[in-house]
């Protein structure tokens, strides 16, 4: 496959495999095998970035920090609109790449690819739009003014399943506000992450305001980062038990932290719901990266009125989709990151049938060589299974019935998770009223996907702390100073 013309230019991995992006330079290594999961083969090694090369990372990001938060806004806005161009102009590549390492079906990466470079078009638009605040204290004694400044160095930790788009919602607000970053990838996923830095080094990003370091031990790696003084800022995306695990480390210091966490989120289909453009929708909230996503609907809840003929149509449009290696043109469902990812949707599944659930399709584990499981629909599935309280992360509907409104929002909300939920019905007044009512950060209402970089996207209770993108999002990255003026 690698002698396939396509795999030239950005989209080569041995391209991405030299060496940690530390201060403008490659330095190099080994220590970190990436590979495909469609056949679980070996297809690149990166560095693993140990405490030394922590430090220097450190000392790379310090060393530029002053000239960078000096940098005009509207110089900052302009090399991220040319990172946002050579992103496109190379997103064929990139989303090769993407799927190359991440597994994920092309059309997906494609999607992931533009989504990911408009959140460098977004962040120029912003860069130079950061408003602050003039009024006079209410005894008309003196005057408030509110400036907002960069943070200072952040580092920028991100997951596997969309390792171009959390990497850019991060990297861009973080320049974009005048900070200088150290992004450290997952280790799943690291090529398209230093692809990004080689593209950011030719749109004219200054040496050492990005780094990009892989490591193989991010527990101890964080720790020496977060430790040093000069680290003010740790914005994370991943599972919540980690995101737990490093918000007691970034206490040691008080360092700020934005965390974009794990998701469990339920979809509401109404009686009155208009089938067909609900079934889009659901394909969508599901099957998007294969189910791979922190947004995915882990959990549908539908009413008696219209739960068969969902079913059914679900069932039908599962049974359809064409399973392969992300990177071959029909595919529609690629493989899952690791052994261990089918590992935990066997167990999830088996869990629920052993209990009474009825796949009306998939179900199986296959045999062959690669990642995969099968896009599968339960029934019935009882409720208090695992299956209703873990992420699935793959391509896996649990089917629930409900009759109420009030039962609906109850069972929604009854979860530690808030990151995101789906209403479907043609009363949009209901609608509204049940987005009300159920606790997360972002509601789908007769829509399948909610990502949009103009949105602030982000969780409540245990789904994470802040929000990225949007108007806001830049406020992540700075810190406001109030001056008291006499006069
Ligand atoms: P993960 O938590 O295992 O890993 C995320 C990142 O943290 C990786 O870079 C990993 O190397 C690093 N990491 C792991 N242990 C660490 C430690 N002890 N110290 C420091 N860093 C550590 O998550 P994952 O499996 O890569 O991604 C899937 C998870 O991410 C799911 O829970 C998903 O819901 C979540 N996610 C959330 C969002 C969101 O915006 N809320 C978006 C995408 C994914």
């Amino acid at each position: 496959m690698m002698n396939d013309t396509r795999f030239s230019g950005y989209a080569d991995p041995s391209l991405h495999a030299h060496g940690l992006w530390i201060g403008g330079r490659w330095l190099g290594g080994a220590g970190i095998p990436v590979t495909d999961p469609a056949t679980g083969q070996t297809i690149a090694e990166v560095p693993d970035a140990g405490f030394a090369e922590a430090t220097m990372a450190v000392d790379a990001a310090a060393a530029a920090a002053e000239g960078w938060r000096s940098t005009p806004p509207r110089q900052r806005s302009e090399i991220l609109r040319r990172w946002f161009e050579l992103m496109r102009e190379h997103a064929e590549e990139l989303a090769l790449l993407i799927s190359l390492e991440n597994g994920k079906a092309l059309a997906d990466a494609r999607g992931e690819v533009a989504y990911a470079a408009e959140f460098f078009r977004w962040y120029s638009e912003e860069a130079s739009r950061v408003a602050g605040e003039f009024r006079t204290t209410p005894s008309g004694t003196h005057r408030i003014l509110v400036d907002h400044e960069p943070i200072g160095i952040a580092l920028l930790i991100t997951p596997w399943n969309f390792p171009a788009a959390m990497a850019t919602r991060k990297i861009g607000p973080a320049l974009a506000a005048g900070c200088t970053v150290i992004l450290k990838p997952a280790s799943e996923t690291p090529l398209t992450a230093y692809a990004m830095a080689r593209l950011g080094a030719e749109a004219g990003v200054p040496d050492g305001v990005v780094n990009v370091l892989t490591t193989a031990r991010p527990g101890p790696f964080t720790a020496a980062i977060l430790a040093d003084p000069r680290v003010r800022k740790l914005s994370f995306t991943g599972s919540t038990g980690v995101g737990r695990t490093l918000l007691a480390e970034a206490a040691k210091t008080v360092v700020s932290c934005s965390m974009e966490l794990g998701g469990n989120a339920p979809f509401l289909v109404f009686d009155d719901a208009d089938l067909e453009a609900t079934l889009d929708a659901a394909m969508i909230a599901k099957m998007r990266n294969a189910g791979e996503a922190c947004t995915a609907a882990n959990r549908f809840y539908v009413q008696s009125g219209i739960h068969d003929a969902f079913v059914e149509g679900l069932t039908a449009r599962m049974r359809a989709m064409k399973v392969g290696p992300g990177y071959e043109a029909a595919t529609e469902c690629g493989p899952m990151i690791t052994v261990q990812a089918v590992d935990k949707i066997d167990r999830l599944v088996s869990e629920a049938v052993t209990q009474g659930a009825k796949a009306t399709t998939g179900g199986t584990r296959p045999g062959n060589d690669g990642y995969y499981y099968p896009p599968t629909v339960l029934r019935d599935v009882p409720l208090g299974m695992s299956i209703g309280r873990e992420e699935i992360f793959g391509p896996v509907a649990a089917v629930y019935r409900f009759e109420t409104e009030a039962e609906a929002i109850a069972l929604a909300n009854n979860t530690e998770y808030g990151l995101a939920a789906y209403v479907f019905s043609r009363d949009l007044v209901r609608a509204m009223r049940v987005g009300k009512g159920i606790d997360t950060g972002m509601i789908g209402i007769n829509r399948g996907l909610m990502s949009d970089p103009a949105a602030p996207f982000g969780g409540t209770k245990q789904s994470g702390l802040g929000r990225e993108g949007g108007v806001t999002g830049i406020l992540e990255f700075m810190e406001p100073k109030y001056y008291a003026v006499e006069f």
